[in-house]
């Protein structure tokens, strides 16, 4: 099964509930509700940073509630509209404070079809040759690059020069310096720029960095976190190192590293790693099929993780010195399982796009600073994990993170 296989059966439709309402029916006890609150609101004032003219723009007040008003909606682009761009269009329709007002396509036949489909004006339609025309469309605020991983940073920086918001999908770019000129250009254009890192803002993910975090069970001593699933195609993009920087590592490989780094609060310092042997030849022979990791943090926590792409795995586990807590599945688009040492964890299905762009849109639309744990910066850290890995493999040796 594929990722986009499984991924449906878990995909819920139920209907999108903002986090705050869902508080108020839901048996969350209150150092949780607390805790996400936090997640989810943590801002300070563009004013007092210094953050440019971009932002301002788009700036409206917020209401008695501290809610955005509602008569503004943040107006996305979706940059690539491929098999994501779909789920992120679903949940676009579904989100309160974003609206689908336009697409970036190479393809005309797509424009077409999402022309009728989402109700978007021609005015709003680009390709990737008239792109930078974007710079003199004031119905689009914000750019999310749902391209293959290599392209991130070029459609990031060209967003970024037209003076628009970016979210770029994770990995964030293909290698460190490419994620260094993409935070360079939005500072130097004013502009915010997100990683797609969706599980900031998916309550059983952010209940297992609560439980980290806080300690709630004490000193965590080792992680498990692993992605994985088969079914890859000849001629797929992932397959194709120039387009995806690598396999399952980069595609999956970076959920588990946030995973480790959310729950402990700490980053890696070292890493360790060992390339699987590969079973299929016929499809790697650019990236590798699977790869597993061990990563050395501060407090001295085992952490292991697996990503794969020959075998189903959606699995986050931490064991601490009063008890264990688990999320299966885990990282894909749920309904989510987890349980704790004292039982089971009952929490919200949302819909994780709807929900991402929602909570991004709100500190846009307020014309405050994006919560650093989805910042450039973050995606930054991720990809140099992601490089270390890749030399400990090829090496054989202990790389320490700098
Ligand atoms: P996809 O293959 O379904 O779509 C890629 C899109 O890019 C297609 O529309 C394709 O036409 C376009 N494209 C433009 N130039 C291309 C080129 N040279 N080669 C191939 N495609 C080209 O891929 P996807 O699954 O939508 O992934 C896109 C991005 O989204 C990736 O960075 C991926 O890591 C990310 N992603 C994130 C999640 C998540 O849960 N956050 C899930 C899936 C994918």
């Amino acid at each position: 099964m594929d990722v986009s296989t499984a991924v449906a059966i878990h995909l819920s439709r139920k209907p999108f509930k903002t986090i705050p309402s869902l508080f108020k029916r839901l048996p969350l006890v209150l150092s949780q509700q607390k805790w996400l609150m936090k997640q989810l609101s943590r801002r300070t004032f563009l004013q007092n940073l210094g953050i440019g003219a971009g932002v301002a723009a788009l700036s409206s007040f917020n209401n008695k509630e501290g809610q955005p008003n509602n008569d503004k909606k943040l107006n996305i682009a979706l940059c690539g509209l491929g098999r994501y761009a779909g789920y992120l269009a679903e949940g676009l329709q579904e989100s309160k404070y974003c609206k689908l007002a336009g697409i970036v396509t190479g393809t005309p036949s797509k424009a077409v079809v999402w022309k009728k489909q989402y109700n978007i004006p021609d005015g709003n339609i680009y390709n990737y040759q008239n792109f930078d025309e974007l710079v003199h469309n004031k119905n689009i605020d914000l750019v999310y690059v749902v391209l293959p991983n290599a392209m991130h940073k070029e459609y990031a920086i060209r967003a970024a020069k037209a003076g628009k918001h970016v979210i770029v999908e994770k990995p964030m770019a293909v290698t460190v310096s490419d994620c260094e000129e993409m935070i360079a250009a939005c500072k130097k254009a004013g502009v915010q720029m997100a990683i797609g890192y969706r599980l900031h803002y998916e309550p059983y993910n952010m209940e297992m960095k609560r439980l980290g975090q806080q300690k709630v069970f004490g000193q965590v001593r080792l992680i498990e976190a692993s992605l994985g699933y088969g079914g890859s195609q000849p001629g797929e993009w992932r397959l194709k190192k120039a387009l995806s920087g690598g396999g399952p590592l980069m595609n999956l490989g970076v959920y588990c590293i946030q995973a480790h780094r959310y729950i402990l609060g700490e980053e890696p310092i070292a890493v360790t790693a060992q390339f699987a042997k590969v079973t299929k030849p016929e499809l790697f022979t650019e990236v590798e099929e699977a790869i597993t990791w061990q990563m050395e943090f501060p407090c001295g926590a085992v952490c292991n993780s697996t990503s794969t792409y020959n075998c189903s795995i959606d699995r986050l586990f931490a064991s601490a010195d009063e008890g264990k807590f688990e999320l299966s599945p885990a990282i894909s688009y749920g309904p989510f399982k987890g349980h704790t040492s004292k039982g089971e964890l009952n929490f919200p299905v949302i819909n994780q796009q709807a929900t991402q762009c929602d909570e991004i849109a709100k500190v846009l639309l307020a014309g405050e600073e994006l919560p650093s744990h989805i910042s450039g910066e973050e995606g930054l850290k991720d990809v140099k994990v992601l490089q270390a890995i890749y030399e400990a493999a090829r090496t054989g040796k202990k790389v320490a993170i700098v």
